[in-house]
């Protein structure tokens, strides 16, 4: 039931204006084209703008979701009932000064981690292939290569829920493996402010080319994905192997549901062939994680998470037991 209130759609256009938009399709505008009408989308072009969209809404009952660029997760293709505000290129200014970077939030990594290698700026080399945001980098403190973002953050600069500005120091964004303590949390990450090493520029960006080809050529990077499906663990690494290898070791690798289907160039992927729905990605999400549990012994949890209607973010997994606690689509 799409809820677009005219007076909220008015005040936040008061704040922001030009910024606001109704309606908007998440099948053609998220990462992995997954999705149903969002009610409102709102993109801010300032800080001031952001903080004031978080007061009003504070004051507000319909649902908020803070999005950078979705490569993390997917919606509920009933659609989303609430407003989304989004972190993105409208938020993107980089300013340097020696070798630390002041970078708003909504910079696209990939293309900030090569425009600070040309400046002579490295130490990142392993994050120039992730996609998302520096805010979505630095909340998941991502990377690769086993390495994260937090290692070269210096402090934050985040607004809370009522719309307060703090900067918040690394000791207090408690960095580790693809965590910080600011996930959980409800603050917009406005901008980060990294310290990187010098470099020769040449060599930087050969690093960060060496690294995306080798990423091109593992992953299934020319149709929408959500990047790896299946956490690692740990454990089960040491037993059985990576999710990808334990997915295709029970034959999984290439089936298809719908419109999505298991990467057959890398199973812990889902690509979407075209018009993939998230029941579609829910259901074989389910088979793979019963599967994998029936052969091994393990269970593999998501790393990609699923927002509901109600702009609830969940991992995939526990929405797709929810809605299918024993699925295996190979059989019957
Ligand atoms: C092909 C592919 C490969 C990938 N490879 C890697 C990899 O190698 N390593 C890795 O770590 N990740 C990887 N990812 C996952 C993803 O790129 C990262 O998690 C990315 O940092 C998410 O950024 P985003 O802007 O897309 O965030 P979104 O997906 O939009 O959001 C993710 C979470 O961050 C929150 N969020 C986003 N922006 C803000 C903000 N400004 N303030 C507060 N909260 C915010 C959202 O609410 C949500 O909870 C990959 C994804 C894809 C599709």
């Amino acid at each position: 039931m799409p809820l677009i209130i005219p007076d909220l759609v008015e005040a936040l256009e008061q704040i922001a204006p030009g910024c606001v938009r109704t309606g908007v399709d998440m099948a053609t505008v998220s990462a992995w084209r997954i999705g149903g009408p969002a009610d409102i989308f709102v993109e801010p072009e300032g800080v001031e703008q952001v903080a004031d969209v978080l007061r009003l809404m504070s004051q507000r009952p319909e649902p908020l979701l803070i999005i950078g660029e979705t490569t993390n997760l997917f919606f509920d293709s009933r659609g989303f009932n609430g407003v989304l505000l989004r972190i993105g290129s409208k938020l993107s200014h980089v300013s340097i000064d020696g070798n630390r970077v002041r970078a708003q939030a909504g910079a696209r990594v990939p293309e900030l981690v090569r425009s600070l290698a040309d400046a002579g700026l490295g130490g990142i080399a392993h994050a120039g292939g992730v996609p998302g945001t520096i805010g979505g980098l630095v909340l998941m403190n991502g990377g690769s290569q086993r390495k994260g973002i937090g290692t070269h953050v210096i402090s934050v600069l985040v607004a809370d829920s009522t719309g307060q500005l703090q900067r918040l120091d690394a000791a207090a964004l408690g960095f580790s493996y693809r965590h910080s303590l600011l996930q959980g949390s409800d603050v917009v990450i406005l901008d980060a402010e990294l310290e990187l090493e010098p470099g020769e520029p040449d060599t930087l960006v050969a690093e960060i080319e060496e690294i995306i080809a080798s990423r091109a050529a593992k992953f299934p990077l020319d149709l929408p994905n959500g990047g790896s499906v299946f956490l690692s663990d740990p454990a089960m690494y040491e037993i059985v192997g990576p999710p990808g290898h334990a997915i295709e070791s029970v034959g999984l690798k290439g089936l298809t549901e719908g419109g999505a289907q298991i990467s057959p160039k890398h199973a812990n992927f889902i690509v979407n062939n075209g018009r993939a729905t998230d029941d579609d990605v829910l259901r074989l999400v389910a088979t793979a994680r019963n599967k994998v549990r029936a052969a091994t012994g393990f269970t593999m949890d998501c790393e990609v998470r699923h927002v509901g209607t109600d702009g609830v973010l969940r991992p995939a997994h526990v929405v797709a037991d929810e809605r299918w606690p024993a699925l295996d689509l190979t059989k019957g």
